[in-house]
């Protein structure tokens, strides 16, 4: 295996993202070889740590991981502590002689990659010092990776790529979706793309819709005071759920390229109908959490959780309709729903196909369930498809039978943690599993009139009781075009 030769200057080395992501990934990657000899970590952050003391931190947040004491000792070796105020110009000057100093050591050949594990507040200073103070030479590759939010709206995500772009080319940015890394939405472009009997289908003649669920149980625990800045729809909608509804309805990409695959589905995502402020009401419901309970155990309302406003409208639900209009998709609506405090954890794909014409076995009645291939995300991984069958005996019973395929990915061990697999792309300079800035731009479009048409008409936010499916009227936005969800509760 060629080892990766590279530098990584990881600003906010001693924040929760470094601690809980970073260090493990880079770890995983050093154990399968892609990092070995020639790669050293300049963690950097406000703290007055020493070295020793990142190295010892570093060991810590791998403790899970080690087999073998003196391979995790060789690997936080390569770990250097910089205290660093990212707005003193003078830091960057020592930073940059750390650089100096760690390239000539371990012959990282003059790649850098610079990871803002920040506040985005700080991006553009960073950035500009990088290219001011000389840390940017040119001489390997050099990338930035960068974490959500990608701006608030439009025009800060406008404003924060403007500040970006004038240091680094868009190849060279990659913005985290840590949803992209997971193997399952990976495996959407496998299932679509190397399965004939699927993709021969894949369109508004067959399928009747798509729905997309982002389920969490947990609630918003100790990050109130983000959520409150932030909300259902900006915190999933906007990213996650976006990006996976562009891999289902793209049109294939004439190759397996990451520039033809993004360019599909920025096609896809300007296909999506932008809708007025009426519509988007229409289309799409927010809805707040209040007490419930599940098998005995309660659970407080949104209002009354920590550093949230007694009358706070955030939502932490949201759910809608997205329509396309292209040949493809025309008349097909995605349904899309996520929420804090649902039932349980998912992350789930339904595609529902049409009913069939007639049903032969009930008087031409149609009682015929319709088709539904899932594709499972997470907690578990796989698909199902739902066809119909006879059921055995007398008569002429028809009933649904599931086929399965699922398996619990972090159990098998088999699938690699998303953060490792994006960092390893990142490396590779690989950046189809990254959002692109026109994704990132269409998308807000898409989600600012959704914003502004709720805050432009306060009405009362849908409630839903804890751990529960949401609130009745994400039930009532499907039956209204007659249909239902697949996955319910
Ligand atoms: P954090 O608050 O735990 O860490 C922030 C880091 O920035 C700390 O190391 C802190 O010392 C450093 N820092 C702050 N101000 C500084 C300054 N002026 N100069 C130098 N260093 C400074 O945050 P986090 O949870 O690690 O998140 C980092 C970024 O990643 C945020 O933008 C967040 O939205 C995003 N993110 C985090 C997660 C996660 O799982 N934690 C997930 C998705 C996105």
């Amino acid at each position: 295996m060629n080892e990766k030769a590279v530098l990584f200057t990881i600003f906010g080395a001693t924040g929760d993202l470094a601690k809980r992501k970073l260090y493990p990934s880079l770890f995983r990657l050093y154990k399968k070889g892609e990092l070995a000899e020639h790669f050293a970590v300049i963690g950097t952050a406000r703290r007055p740590w020493t070295n020793e003391f990142l190295r010892e931190v570093v060991t810590s947040s791998i403790q899970d991981l080690i087999e073998d004491e003196s391979q995790a000792e060789n690997f936080a070796s390569h770990f250097y502590y910089q205290s660093h105020d990212v707005e003193d110009t003078s830091h960057y000057v020592t930073l940059k002689n750390l650089g100096e100093e760690l390239k000539a050591k371990y012959n990282t050949l003059g790649n850098q990659l610079f990871y803002l594990a920040m506040a985005p507040q700080f991006f553009g200073t960073i950035v500009g010092h990088l290219r001011s103070e000389e840390i940017l030479t040119g001489e390997g590759f050099e990338r930035l990776i960068i974490e959500k939010p990608f701006g608030s709206d439009y025009e800060s995500a406008k404003k924060l790529n403007d500040e970006l772009s004038c240091v680094f080319d868009e190849e060279n940015i990659f913005r985290i979706d840590h949803y992209l890394g997971k193997e399952m939405i990976q495996n959407v472009t496998a299932v679509r793309f190397a399965n004939h009997i699927f993709e021969s289908i894949w369109n508004n003649k067959y399928i009747d819709n798509v729905q997309i669920t982002f389920a969490e149980s947990i609630g918003v625990e100790d990050r109130g005071g983000y959520y409150e800045t932030s909300g259902a729809l900006k915190d999933m909608v906007q990213n996650h759920i976006l990006q996976v509804l562009s891999l289902l309805a793209m049109e294939p990409p004439t190759t397996f390229s990451d520039e033809e695959i993004r360019n599909e589905k920025v096609k896809a995502l300007k296909a999506i109908r932008k809708y007025t402020e009426e519509e988007a009401l229409d289309s799409f419901i927010a809805g707040q959490y209040v007490a419930g309970s599940i098998d005995g155990e309660e659970f407080v309302g949104y209002l009354e959780e920590p550093n949230v406003a007694k009358n706070s409208r955030t939502e932490t639900f949201a759910c809608g309709k997205f329509m396309i209009d292209n040949f493809r998709w025309s008349g097909v609506p995605f349904y899309v729903r996520t929420g804090k405090r649902m039932v349980e954890k998912g992350t789930r794909i339904n595609v529902v196909f049409k009913q069939m014409p007639v049903d032969l076995f009930n008087n031409n009645q149609n009682t015929l369930a319709p088709n539904i291939l899932t594709i499972y995300i997470q907690p578990t991984e796989g698909f199902s498809l739902s066809v119909n069958g006879k059921e055995i005996g007398q008569g002429f019973t028809i009933e649904p039978i599931k086929l399965s395929y699922r398996h619990n990915s972090a159990f098998l061990g088999n699938s690699p943690e998303a953060y490792e697999k994006l960092i390893l792309d990142a490396l590779n300079g690989e950046r189809t599993n990254f959002s692109d800035w026109g994704e990132v731009a269409r998308s807000w479009e898409l989600i600012d009139v959704i914003r502004s048409a709720w805050d432009k008409n306060p009405k009362e936010l849908a409630t839903y009781k804890a751990r529960t499916m949401g609130p009745k009227e994400s039930y009532e936005l499907l039956e209204k075009d007659g249909r239902s969800w697949a996955w319910k509760p």
